[in-house]
């Protein structure tokens, strides 16, 4: 048997028992229930109990590792059998997800298209969106590869660097945030509009665990330190990005729900009572945007600049957003017509005010 099969085929247990557990822990734990109309013409049930999941996830690890019962240091370890196990689990359910989205309304027509992209906009399974569901590995992975992270630089230096304890302390209020802020989720473009495919299943359990995590390897030997000058500085652009990145998201959430509400103190300002022009949205078409990038280059930073590869992830974060806004611009013109054109004179940059 070659040497690599047998480290693999325990990755490969050790994905799918994860998947497994938050998949039974997302249909058992409590949380409200919400029924929505989709693009397609369907009405679809969501669960709310991320949190609960991360939190029970986070409660079971931290017992385990005080007691000794494991040390995730091994995702650290074994980081590479992991992502070629992950990649492969995506592959077979990027085939199911094919098969089970024979009848989806509106499929892309020719495999390519239909695999890659996705023929269903919100496949269930046992009576749960399996893309809504994807977030949570993927989110709550991601959380446990940065705590391994914190666990192996205490193992091998005997110490939690300040920058170290400040990648920790920012990646956990964004996970934390995003499971607390799940209904919001409901209203974002992959949800309302995206079909379930390779893409976007490879984006949600390869590509975020594995690769948004990379300045929390670079930190655990990082050669140097931060001075708490420059971590109150990080600190204060994490705040301002977190502010502006959550704060537009929740004002467009709370818009949806209730167009009465006040947003800054004041009545909310609308075109027609269909787009909102208060507060982030009357400055800039895609702030919440601008505020994650904010967020992200904080949290390069308490790196330094040891290396110039965890920058890769900003370089990917500004492409991808700046291509996305393009994109939104795009179909919210086919949706609104002209109201879209009153808005855009309204706020006119998207996302830097006076540059773009
Ligand atoms: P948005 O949450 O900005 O949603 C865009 C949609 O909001 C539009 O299509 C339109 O949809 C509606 N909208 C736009 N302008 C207005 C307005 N003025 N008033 C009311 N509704 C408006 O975009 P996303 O779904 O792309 O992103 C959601 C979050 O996820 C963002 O914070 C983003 O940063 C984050 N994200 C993070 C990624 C990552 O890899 N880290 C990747 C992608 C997103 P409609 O009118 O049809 O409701």
């Amino acid at each position: 048997m070659p040497d690599i099969l047998l480290p693999l085929m325990g990755a490969s247990g050790a994905v799918l028992a994860f998947f497994a557990a938050q998949y039974v822990a997302s249909l058992l734990l409590p949380g409200e229930r919400v029924d929505l109309p989709d693009d397609d013409g369907g009405t679809h049930v969501f669960k709310f109990n991320g949190l609960a999941a991360l939190i029970l996830t986070l409660v079971v690890v931290g017992v385990g590792q005080a007691l000794g019962w494991f040390s995730l240091s091994a995702l650290y370890h074994n980081f590479l059998e992991l992502f070629v196990a992950a990649n492969l689990i995506t592959l077979l359910l990027a085939f199911w997800l094919y098969w089970r989205g024979k009848d989806a309304p509106g499929a892309p027509s020719g495999f390519m298209r239909g695999f890659f992209v996705g023929r269903a906009l919100n496949p269930v399974w046992r009576g749960m969106d399996v893309k809504f569901f994807s977030y949570r590995p993927s989110l709550i992975g991601l959380a446990l590869f940065n705590l391994s992270f914190a666990v192996v630089q205490y193992e091998n230096h005997g110490e939690i660097t300040l920058a170290m304890a400040l990648y920790q302390a920012f990646t956990l209020v964004y996970v934390l945030n995003y499971f607390q802020f799940e209904q919001g989720m409901i209203y974002t473009w992959d949800i309302m509009s995206e079909r379930f495919g390779l893409m976007l299943a490879w984006g949600n359990l390869v590509f975020v665990p594995f690769f948004y995590c990379i300045a929390g390897w670079w930190l655990v030997d990082a050669p140097y330190t931060l001075s708490p000058v420059a971590a109150v500085l990080i600190a204060l652009l994490f705040a301002v990005g977190f502010w502006m990145f959550r704060g537009a998201n929740q004002q467009k959430h709370r818009f949806r729900q209730d167009p009465n509400i006040t947003i800054w103190g004041r009545p909310v300002e609308t075109l027609d009572g269909r787009l909102l022009v208060s507060g982030f949205w009357g400055i800039g078409r895609h702030l919440n945007y601008t505020g994650e990038i904010c967020v992200y280059t904080a949290l390069l930073l308490t790196t330094g600049f040891v290396a110039w590869e965890p920058w890769l992830l900003l370089a990917w974060l500004v492409g991808l957003l700046a291509h996305r806004s393009h994109r939104d611009d795009l179909r919210c013109q086919a949706k609104y017509g002209e109201l879209w054109d009153r808005y855009k004179q309204r706020a006119r940059f998207s996302m830097v005010p006076y540059i773009y």
